[in-house]
């Protein structure tokens, strides 16, 4: 969609300024030199069309004479057509010579003439010392200009011509001699009796007139020039304007370089290219991930120095082949060419390394998702080959920050190569995104419960609430699936809220049935601590179902300890002042804690599953559970041991005085009722999951 957005403006900019001019330009030049072509073509025409005429009419004259002689029986026949001046040869109709007078210099060709101004055809003959007009193929008439200026000067001067023209009215000798007057031969044929006649004529042209002529020409072709060269000027200066609208259009205004636009637009172009086709490409986003916290620890301007230097070290780092533009505020979109993946990966990482040292008082972090493009008609995974020309850059960088976002949040440098999974990672993202207020609002989400026994009793003394998405659309969906996301985007609030409020609902009920309820625990998620009044929303919410606050226990993970430590523990503190149970969720797992143990004043330290998981570790992980049980109790602290799934661990828990197991070994988290089921009775048997 953008893409074709930037792609219109882009084009918009390139056209407006190149092709209409190039196109106007080559309209009117067709047209001026049509116009100026067909002026001189007519008024060529009609000049000759005019003096041959003239010329016909004089033959017709000889032969009407020559007819009239004969039928007479006159004596001189000849004399008479003599005193024409005119050198001419009569033929019978079976080819005999009958007579001849003056040259007779006919050169063969024939062709018929249409005059406008006469209703029959001429027929016409060139002669042999004229090359000044030829007979177009289809009768027209074309004029050799050159050959009148050149040829028939000298032509003129030494024919033999005995003949008075009236239009100059010179005698012959004179205008023989005259170098102003040129002569063009030709024959003209009539039919006479018993045969036909052949007549020499000439076309006189005055070389004054001529002159005239070639002078307007020459200004017609000079008035031509100024507006060719006006119109080319204008095009240059078109194109000019638009490179420079163009760089604007491509240029980063922080770093200097290429911008978004361009790496998209000139990018696909790049890769589209022929010679291109069959090399791998990999594209890139480069995400400078200290950016933000640099710009707000030193200035805007300090940053975009940063981003200059960036911009400078990955440059240095490409070859002629490759392409780098700087996208967003701290993302960089690269083009690289690679034959082999291991190969890219050092190269990718050298970059880091050395982009991580731009500043030699900061140490930044890099993160880099990469896309392959691979050599045209490579088949993808359903065996079709993948054209280049179809190529999506967007897309591709897209790609490639999605596979960039897929790598952990923290601030550590990173390379992350896209895969399909991603895009089914995120469409599955975007569907839960989508469904998450109707689902809450249908009460989708189902609360399980996963019982806490003591392992010494193997009596009921807790549970915890765990989320289910029993979604219409996608079946059973487990918490590992949604959480997650929702705590990413923030729901997880409203499902914080949901659960409390479903849980204290479902406690009250079971208590005013009599059973004999014990606390559950629901999970607290990090992103709700930023809310200092959280402590005072849970109250409210369970006061307002009218459920006893020793029946719910809130869990905290371990890593929330670390957000910010004296609002965790100003609303831990409000919440064991309400009554409520608190508990530190996956102790052991990830970050060390045991500071938090001393700043927080909790009630319940559940071990993490880990601790319950793999080999068989020559006893360490006993010693080490053993240890933190005790740690907990000399801290007053309840435990409770998570993920234990043989019997094993159930008796050396108890041993070792671990007040309450939840586990596959006593239940799997359960429905509700099936929850309810197990209230207020002792198995005398501990259930295998
Ligand atoms: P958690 O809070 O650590 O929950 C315990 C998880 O361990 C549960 O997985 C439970 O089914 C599982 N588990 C318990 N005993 C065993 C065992 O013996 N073996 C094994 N392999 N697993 C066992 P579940 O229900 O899939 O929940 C996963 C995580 O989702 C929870 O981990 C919790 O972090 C989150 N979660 C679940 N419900 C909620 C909720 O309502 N709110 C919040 N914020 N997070 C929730
Ligand atoms: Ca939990
Ligand atoms: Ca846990």
């Amino acid at each position: 969609m953008m893409a074709n957005l930037k792609d219109k403006r882009f084009r918009s900019i390139k056209k407006s300024h190149a092709w209409i001019s190039i196109v106007m330009f080559v309209i009117v030049s067709l047209m001026a030199a049509a116009v100026i072509g067909l002026f001189i073509s007519t008024f060529i025409y009609y000049l000759i069309d005019m003096k041959i005429s003239e010329e016909y009419r004089d033959v017709v004259y000889m032969s009407k004479m020559y007819e009239k002689a004969s039928a007479d029986g006159s004596d001189d026949i000849y004399g008479l057509l003599d005193e024409s001046g005119r050198s001419y040869l009569i033929v019978s109709s079976d080819g005999r010579e009958i007579h001849r007078s003056g040259e007779v210099t006919m050169s063969g060709d024939e062709s018929t003439l249409t005059l406008s101004t006469l209703p029959e055809k001429v027929r016409v003959i060139f002669d042999e010392k004229t090359n000044a007009f030829r007979v177009g193929n289809n009768g027209g008439l074309v004029i050799d200009l050159p050959a009148v200026f050149g040829d028939l000067r000298e032509f003129s001067a030494s024919e033999e011509v005995d003949r008075y023209d009236e239009e100059y009215d010179l005698d012959l000798s004179t205008i023989r001699d005259n170098p102003d007057i040129l002569y063009l031969p030709f024959w003209i044929q009539t039919d006479v009796t018993g045969g036909v006649m052949n007549v020499k004529a000439f076309i006189t042209f005055n070389v004054k007139d001529i002159y005239l002529f070639g002078t307007i020409g020459i200004v017609a072709a000079a008035l031509s020039l100024v507006v060719f060269i006006i119109m080319i000027s204008n095009i240059i200066s078109g194109i000019i304007r638009r490179r420079r609208t163009l760089n604007v259009f491509f240029t980063d205004i922080v770093t200097g370089g290429h911008n978004w636009m361009w790496f998209i637009i000139k990018g696909q172009q790049f890769l589209k290219k022929m010679k291109n086709y069959s090399a791998r490409y990999a594209v890139l986003n480069i995400v400078f991930v200290n950016y933000r916290n640099f710009t707000v620890c030193h200035s805007i301007e300090e940053g975009e120095q940063m981003l200059v230097r960036v911009h400078r070290t990955i440059g240095a780092a490409l070859n002629k082949r490759e392409i780098y533009a700087h996208c967003a505020s701290s993302d960089f979109a690269v083009v690289m060419r690679f034959t082999d993946q291991d190969a890219l990966k050092r190269r990718v990482e050298s970059l880091i390394s050395s982009l991580s040292t731009i500043d030699s008082d900061h140490r930044f972090a890099f993160q880099v998702g990469i896309t392959i493009i691979e050599p045209d008609g490579t088949p993808d995974k359903s065996g079709v080959p993948v054209r280049r020309k179809n190529l999506d850059l967007e897309l591709e960088y897209n790609n490639a920050c999605t596979a960039r976002s897929a790598l952990e949040s923290g601030d550590e440098s990173g390379i992350a190569f896209f895969d399909d999974k991603l895009v089914e990672d995120q469409k599955w993202v975007d569907l839960v995104q989508e469904r998450q207020e109707s689902a809450l609002a249908n009460e989708e989400f189902m609360v399980y419960y996963q019982p806490k026994y003591d392992p010494r009793t193997d009596e009921l003394r807790g549970a915890e609430a765990l989320i289910r998405w029993q979604s219409p659309e996608f079946g059973f969906v487990p918490p590992g699936r949604i959480i997650p996301i929702y705590e990413k985007n923030g729901f997880i609030t409203e499902i914080d809220h949901y659960m409390i409020e479903h849980v204290a609902k479902d406690q009250k009920a079971w208590l005013d049935m009599g059973l004999k309820c014990v606390p559950v625990s629901v999970n607290v998620s990090r992103a709700h601590f930023i809310e200092n009044d959280l402590a005072e929303q849970i109250r409210d919410m369970i006061d307002r179902v009218g459920t006893p606050h020793d029946l719910i226990e809130i869990e905290l993970t371990e890593s929330a300890f670390f957000d910010d430590k004296k609002a965790m523990i100003s609303t831990i503190a409000k919440l064991k002042e309400y009554g409520f149970a608190v508990s530190m969720d996956d102790f052991g797992s990830g970050y060390s804690s045991l500071n938090s143990l001393k700043d927080m004043p909790l009630d319940v330290l559940k071990l993490d599953a880990e601790f319950f998981r793999g080999d068989n570790d020559n006893g360490r992980g006993e010693i080490v559970v053993s240890e933190a049980i005790k740690l907990a109790k000399s801290l007053n602290m309840r435990t409770v041991a998570e993920g234990v799934e043989v019997r094993d661990q159930v008796d050396f828990l108890a041993s070792q005085g671990c007040d309450m197991i939840q586990g596959y070994y006593y239940a799997k988290p359960m429905p509700k009722n099936e929850y309810r089921q197990r209230m207020g009775t002792v198995p005398s048997e501990p259930q295998q999951a």
